[in-house]
Order: C-alpha cells, then sequence, then structure tokens
C-alpha cells in the first residue's frame, strides 16, 4: 500500500447506529407537502425488536473524503436523492448552530466535512416492511451522533420518509399530524414504552421479499388526487380513533387494540406492501403459528421457515381444523418473522461492527 506523507492523513471519525422498523396500526397515508412530508392525519405505530428486524448504519467524516457518498446494501447510492439532501442540509444546520451557539463539544467542525455512510437492513428492503422508516431513523440518528446533534430529531427523519419519525422512538409511537406550515409541530411522540405491553407479539407473514412496483410516495399520490374517501378518513375518522388507540394501548386492550386494527381475534395489518403483520398476544401464539402452517405448510427445503422468538409447536383440534374452510395453499408463505415491541435507535459501541473501514469505504462483509 502507498504511503501517505504524515501531513497529508487525515483522522477519520465514525459512528455506527442501529434503529427498528415500525408498523402503524393506524395508518399514514397521504400528505398535505410533498417537500416538508407533512400528513393529512396523525398515525399510530408498534416499534419492532431490533433483535428481528434492523438497519445498521455507519456514518464517517474526514477531511480526506473529497464528496459525500452512500452505500445500502453493498451498493452504492445516488447521494443526491432530495430526500437524503433534506436530511444531510438539516443535520449539518443544526451542527453549525449548536456550534456557533457556543457549543464546542466537538473537536473538529465536523459539518464542514465530506461524510461516507453506509447502511444495512437485515430484512428485504422496499418490499413493504418499512426499510424506509428504519432506514431513515437510522439515517437521521447515525449522522447526529456523528455531528454532535441533539434534540427532538423525529422532525428531521420525517423529512427523509413521513414514518421514519416513528421509528426515533420505541414501544408504542404516534405521529401528531401538526398544524404548522413549517412542520416544526409534525413530530413523533412515545405514547408508552415497548416494556407497557409486555404479552403483545407481532408475526410477520412473508409472502414476497421483492421490491414493489408502487413506491408508497406513488402510491399516496394516487390515492390523495382519486380517493373522496381518504379525506373523509383523515378529517372525520383518524383523530377519534387515535385517542380510542391511544387508550386502548394504555389500558393493554387487545380487544379495542384489535378491533380498532382491524375486526378479528388477531389484528392484521399490511404496510404498503404483500407482507401480512399479524398482532396477537403471547398466549394465541403457538395455537395461531399452527392453523397458519396448517393452511400455508412450509415449503421443504425452503430454509428456515419460522424466524425471530421460537413458538412452542401445538396440535390442534379437529374441531379447530374443520372450522376453518379453506384448502392448504403450500408455498403461500415464504417465511415467517416472529417479534415483539422495541426500543428506539442505539449506539453501537463495538468498533468491531462499524460497516466502513479505516479507508472509509465499506468493509467486504457490508
Ligand atoms: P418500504 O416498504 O421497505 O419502506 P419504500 O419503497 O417505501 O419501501 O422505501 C424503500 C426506500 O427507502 C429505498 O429505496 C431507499 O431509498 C430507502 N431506504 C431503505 N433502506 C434504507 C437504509 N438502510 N438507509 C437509507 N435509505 C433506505
Amino acid at each position: 500500500m502507498r504511503k501517505m506523507p504524515e501531513d497529508k492523513v487525515h483522522k477519520i471519525t465514525s459512528v455506527t447506529c442501529t434503529a427498528p422498523v415500525n408498523i402503524a396500526v393506524i395508518k399514514y397515508w397521504g400528505k398535505r407537502d410533498e417537500d416538508l412530508i407533512l400528513p393529512i392525519n396523525s398515525s399510530l405505530s408498534v416499534t419492532l425488536d431490533q433483535d428481528q428486524l434492523k438497519t445498521t448504519t455507519t456514518a464517517a467524516c474526514s477531511r480526506s473524503f473529497k464528496e459525500d457518498r452512500i452505500w445500502l446494501n453493498g451498493k452504492e447510492e445516488d447521494i443526491n436523492q432530495p430526500r437524503l439532501q433534506s436530511c444531510l442540509r438539516e443535520l449539518r444546520r443544526l451542527a453549525r448552530k449548536r456550534r456557533s451557539d457556543g457549543d464546542s463539544s466537538t473537536d473538529v467542525l465536523s459539518y464542514s466535512h465530506k461524510i461516507h455512510i453506509c447502511s444495512v437492513n437485515n430484512f428485504p428492503t422496499a418490499a413493504g416492511l418499512a426499510s424506509s422508516a428504519a432506514g431513515y431513523a437510522c439515517l437521521v440518528y447515525t449522522l447526529s451522533q456523528l455531528l454532535g446533534v441533539e434534540g427532538e430529531l423525529s422532525e428531521v427523519a420525517r423529512q427523509g420518509s413521513g414514518s421514519a419519525c416513528r421509528s426515533m422512538y420505541g414501544g408504542f409511537v404516534q405521529w401528531r399530524m401538526g398544524e404548522q406550515e413549517d412542520g416544526k409541530d409534525s413530530v413523533a411522540e412515545q405514547v408508552e414504552a415497548e416494556s407497557h405491553w409486555q404479552e403483545l407479539r407481532v408475526l410477520i407473514l412473508v409472502v414476497s421479499a421483492e421490491r414493489k412496483p408502487v413506491g408508497s410516495t406513488a402510491g399516496m399520490q394516487t390515492s390523495v388526487e382519486t380517493s373522496p374517501l381518504l379525506k373523509h378518513r383523515a378529517d372525520s375518522l383518524v383523530p377519534g380513533r387515535m385517542e380510542d388507540m391511544i387508550n386502548a394501548i394504555r389500558q393493554c386492550d387487545f380487544a379495542a387494540f384489535g378491533e380498532l386494527t382491524m375486526k378479528a381475534i388477531v389484528a392484521y395489518t399490511f404496510d404498503a406492501g404483500p407482507n401480512a403483520v399479524i398482532y396477537t398476544l403471547q398466549q394465541h401464539m403457538a395455537e395461531f403459528l399452527q392453523v397458519v402452517m396448517q393452511f400455508f405448510p412450509p415449503e421443504t427445503n425452503g430454509g428456515q421457515f419460522l424466524k425471530g422468538l421460537p413458538v412452542s409447536p401445538v396440535t390442534l383440534s379437529e374441531e379447530l381444523k374443520s372450522s376453518i374452510g379453506m384448502d392448504p395453499l403450500p408455498k403461500g408463505i415464504r417465511y415467517i418473522i416472529s417479534t415483539k415491541p422495541g426500543p428506539g435507535p442505539r449506539l453501537v459501541d463495538d468498533p468491531s461492527l462499524h460497516l466502513l473501514g479505516p479507508d472509509g469505504l465499506p468493509k467486504k462483509t457490508a
């Protein structure tokens, strides 16, 4: 390797963080402002445990970097995507402001250096499993740590991807739509921590891990333009449902939680993609899973069918089997991820887990 002259060697500062996925039970669907990403209604979600689903992002800055760059899941992506730029611009502005307000805790003027970002999702990207939420929450959290920015960051994450603001907190999180034109009051807020409702479980039935044909942004635009019912939902239904849902969560009332998510014993929802997300309670997990496997038999040689939290097998009664009038559909579900509510973004202490190497480029494994 060519050796750099001593005065040309610039230090690289790196930070690595992880952030969770969140799945809404009262959905965000439709924007009133496309640039600032302001929604037409408030929404509420459950943040999922990072032991099963997470984004990991390393951000590094150095005077030696020539330009900002980003690698996502091993491939270099366009750093000039407007939403990526909104987040970078805003965090650099906040870092500069902090410095000019007299805080000199960051010894380098890192906001004036170029930044390299490397991120991986340990679950399918752009398949309707909220990779944009975990991805942008992780990006914003990691950059804030790198640049020494503190305070309310859900407003910045929102400008990357709306639902990312909810991944900035763990547990049960609401995103208040806000009223101001500048979006300063369109922020996320924790309703209850993940420890509040210990029995709640989440099963993700992955039927396809493929990139979805219509992205959420385009889907929302079409709905806002063509559906008069969407406006009715936002204006007349969601405000009351938000209140009811917050009460259901505070009281750990699964019947009300499920009914508000949908009317069923277990509550299912779809997060802008084909994969179903099931909310249930710990005591129903084993039986419910057995029912799913009865009707969607796992593919032999299809790899591990149940990933995440273990569920012990049970035998279904003949009565239950015959009460569900449906023929088995082999290969209908590729695999299931079993998880639960979890905490918000966190810093990774171990430097060996950085995704960028000492040269500021992705390590071979990233
Ligand atoms: P999803 O249903 O997975 O959220 P979207 O189409 O709404 O799918 O969003 C996917 C987009 O989110 C990706 O194309 C990419 O731009 C962005 N994204 C996903 N993961 C990350 C990540 N780890 N870091 C930064 N951006 C990400």
